[in-house]
């Protein structure tokens, strides 16, 4: 019997491949906008961690860890969410009297949940977030949560809500548990076993229970919003007028409660609907956390992060057509060595070529010539590169561009230059008056299509593979 993928994980390869990488480099760029660097955590870390940091009360450690003992008697856990490790990697690194507060952050990568397997729920599943640690000023929330909503925005979603609500700070939220435990425990014989368990361990996880009879409890149960102290009340408005005034849509959701323990004061979702009307729930989540990092060994200071869900993010980009289609389309060059004898030189000119910036992918295989033009039909390649013996004894090689059709014997010696003014010569220009430095105002191709709003979008080809 052949082996199967573990339930509950997926591969990710082809064009989906291109779809993970686009969404993540677009993540990427903009956190480095705001100033955020990349850290990369392990994905093993001691379970006490968790047990300490995401807290022994939330679904994630009663559940869903995947924790073992290693050879040495450690009990250790593949990371369920980043924030705890993160956390870890500040403290024991000493960075918060290392670097300038607040450190930034950001990460991308798999984390481990043994959940029940759903659509868009799986049991490895990739995270992209954001930590922005030391620093009490609640502009960092709100800098956090601009960081998720331009970044959404640069995808293209538009249809998205941000679910906001405040869980105060300890006082507001010890004197809610007290309401909260008085209230369930007049209900707790008729609820789920787990809620039996959050009332003990930690009564705001009852708010979070999604058995629909519980829900019904939940429903007439304290509002956080009549135990804030006033500190809180402050804190929270401060947020919510600072979001205003950057034009940044929220709806308050006095439900919100989030399903991990270190976070205080401002919570928050991102929820997304697509224009077929699928909803996606929660595409990512996050908010401010008091104590974790002292929590874990660290001084006492405050956090503030975020976490997208990579898996929904695609999904809901591919549901709303959003995917621009040039991240498709990566080959430029397919080089056709016409038999064995021509495949030394082909290697040459295939590494020459992609020296000099393009993607170049060749035939090993030793068939005839129109089964390679097929296969680089199949790989979406813009030119061929044909090199036979003929070519070979007088220094050419035939450069075919396979959506006209044209092509031309090139000097190897000039293939370089050849290509880049094959390359110049534009796919899409912006009309005579292109103010983009790619070409010095002398690109004479006159489509007229549309500058980004930047007014920058280039011309060519060749000054994209400049850049990168
Ligand atoms: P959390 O760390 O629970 O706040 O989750 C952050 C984001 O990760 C959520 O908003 C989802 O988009 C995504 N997510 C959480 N659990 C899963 C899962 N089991 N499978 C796929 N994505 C998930």
């Amino acid at each position: 019997m052949s082996i199967i993928g573990v339930k509950g994980t997926h591969d990710v390869f082809g064009s989906e491949s291109c779809e993970f990488s686009f969404v993540e480099n677009v993540m990427k760029r903009i956190c480095e906008f705001f100033a955020f660097s990349e850290v990369r955590p392990p994905v093993l870390e001691h379970s006490e961690l968790f047990i300490r940091g995401v807290g022994e009360g939330s679904d994630v450690v009663r559940k869903e860890m995947y924790t073992f003992d290693d050879k040495g008697n450690r009990s250790l856990t593949l990371r369920p969410e980043f924030t705890a490790g993160i956390a870890r990697l500040i403290v024991q690194n000493k960075l918060t009297n290392l670097q300038e507060l607040p450190i930034k952050m950001y990460y991308c990568g798999p984390v481990f949940r043994y959940e029940r397997p759903q659509l868009g729920r799986y049991r490895q599943f990739n995270q992209f977030g954001v930590e922005c640690v030391g620093h009490s000023n609640p502009v960092a929330d709100v800098d956090v949560i601009s960081l998720a909503y331009t970044i959404l925005q640069s995808l293209g979603l538009e249809n998205v809500t941000i679910k906001i609500n405040t869980l105060g700070d300890e006082e507001s939220r010890n004197n809610y548990k007290v309401a909260l435990k008085e209230f369930f425990a007049k209900h707790i014989d008729k609820m789920c076993p787990d809620c039996k368990q959050r009332l003990e361990l930690n009564p705001l996880r009852i708010l979070d229970c999604k058995v629909p009879e519980d829900q019904e409890i939940v429903k007439d149960a304290p509002k956080m919003s009549d135990y804030l102290t006033e500190s809180a009340k402050e804190k929270f408005k401060f947020v919510l007028d600072l979001l205003e005034s950057m034009a940044i849509p929220y709806e308050v959701d006095d439900t919100l409660v989030r399903g991990l323990d270190y976070y205080s004061d401002t919570v928050f979702e991102f929820h997304y609907k697509s224009s077929k009307g699928n909803n996606y729930g929660a595409i990512g989540a996050g908010g401010h956390y008091d104590k974790l990092i002292k929590e874990v060994g660290g001084p006492d200071v405050p956090g503030v992060g975020f976490s997208f869900g990579v898996e929904r993010i695609v999904s809901v980009l591919k549901d709303d057509e959003l995917f621009p289609e040039d991240i498709y389309n990566g080959l430029d060059f397919y080089v056709m060595p016409m038999g064995v004898k021509s495949q030394a030189s082909a290697v040459a000119v295939a590494n020459a070529v992609r020296m000099n910036g393009y993607s170049v992918d060749m035939c090993l295989d030793d068939v005839k010539l129109g089964s390679m033009f097929k296969r680089a039909d199949k790989k979406h390649a813009k030119f061929a590169i044909i090199i036979g013996e003929n070519e070979i004894a007088n220094s050419k090689v035939v450069l075919k561009n396979l959506r006209t059709q044209e092509q031309l014997d090139v000097d190897i010696s000039n293939l370089r230059d050849t290509i880049d003014e094959l390359f110049h010569e534009c796919e899409c220009c912006c009309g005579d008056d292109c103010e983009c430095e790619c070409c010095d105002g002398d690109c004479d191709c006159d489509c007229d299509c549309d500058h980004d709003a930047d007014g920058h979008k280039c011309c060519c080809h060749n000054h994209d593979k400049k850049e990168n």
